[in-house]
């Protein structure tokens, strides 16, 4: 049986207000910060747990949205503005990949990094259709599609090509199983799940996981026990392997993201509209599974 996902004693509290939309939140173990996007104020925010201050941690960053730490720890992160997924590293930003083929992304959204480091992300068109998150543009591949990018080779290619508005991702435990959002649909939040090879980046037919209502899913994490953790209208939603809600974390505005950090792990930070929330949990972001050969880096 499967620990409870919070202690029934638990609250969220608001560590900072004063931003419009808040996303892409990742735990930086290093510095002990919180670092998030601010898109329609074209900043990256951070939060620092040591001293529990909030402040811009760069301004004019081309409206980065979603973001995560590769295997060797450093940040990796989409960006609409550049259409592309890009590392910071100490503060300068610098190009994975912007192109398939010869066709610009749209505007990648959100990205996991899978056990053999290979980087899987979504593009759909928010950036260049809301000229407040990002620049007005054109759709060059005519899709919205979940890809997959070695970064030994560089190679990109799509994995799932079905889904209208692919947001967030996410591997299940054991990485058989990639979750997909489709916000299409704004009030009613699907989430798609697939079968899939990691380390040939193929997908099988995929299935409706689950449906968020109030929607929608724009983006989520998986904890230890398999459960995934989704931002929605209403706050945050937590849903069972099996696809069914077994907690809802009531807030105040709608929420866009979230991840696990703190020292231990167990703290749940939540971007939601025009504020960063934390409460504490009982499980963590679940851990990658040992590399079946991971190809090249350390
Ligand atoms: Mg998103």
């Amino acid at each position: 049986m499967s620990r409870e996902p919070i202690s029934r004693s638990e609250h969220v509290e608001r560590l900072w207000t004063g931003g419009v939309w808040g996303e892409g939140p990742v735990w930086i173990p290093e510095t002990q910060c919180l670092r998030w996007s601010d898109i329609p104020r074209n900043v990256i925010m951070e939060y620092d747990s040591r001293s529990q201050e909030t402040y811009v941690h760069r301004h004019e960053v081309e409206f980065t949205n979603g973001r995560t730490l590769d295997l060797e720890g450093r940040v990796v992160q989409c960006s609409h503005g550049l259409r592309r997924v890009e590392y910071e590293l100490d503060g300068e930003p610098s190009i994975i990949v912007d192109h398939w083929g010869d066709r610009r992304l749209n505007s990648p959204n959100d990205v996991v990094i899978a056990s053999d480091g290979s980087i899987w992300f979504t593009d759909p068109p928010y950036g260049i259709l809301n000229p407040e998150e990002g620049h007005p543009g054109e759709m060059e591949y005519g899709g919205c599609y979940v890809f997959r990018y070695e970064p030994d080779t560089r190679e990109l290619h799509p994995v799932v090509t079905e889904l209208s508005r692919p947001n967030g991702l996410a591997f299940s435990t054991d990485e058989s199983v990639l979750y997909v959002s489709d916000t299409a649909d704004e009030q009613e939040g699907l989430i798609r799940a697939y079968p899939v090879n990691v380390r040939t980046g193929t997908a099988g037919a995929g299935f409706d996981f689950a449906t968020v209502v109030p929607g929608c899913s724009d983006g989520f994490r998986v904890d230890e026990e398999g459960r995934l953790w989704t931002s929605s209208l209403d706050g945050v939603q937590v849903i069972s392997p099996a696809g069914d809600v077994v907690l809802r974390i009531s807030l105040p505005e709608k929420s866009a993201n979230l991840c696990f950090g703190g020292v231990d792990g167990h703290d749940l930070f939540i971007t939601a509209s025009s504020s960063l929330y934390r409460i504490r949990t009982l499980t963590r972001q679940a851990s990658r599974p040992p590399s079946q050969g991971r190809t090249g880096g350390g």
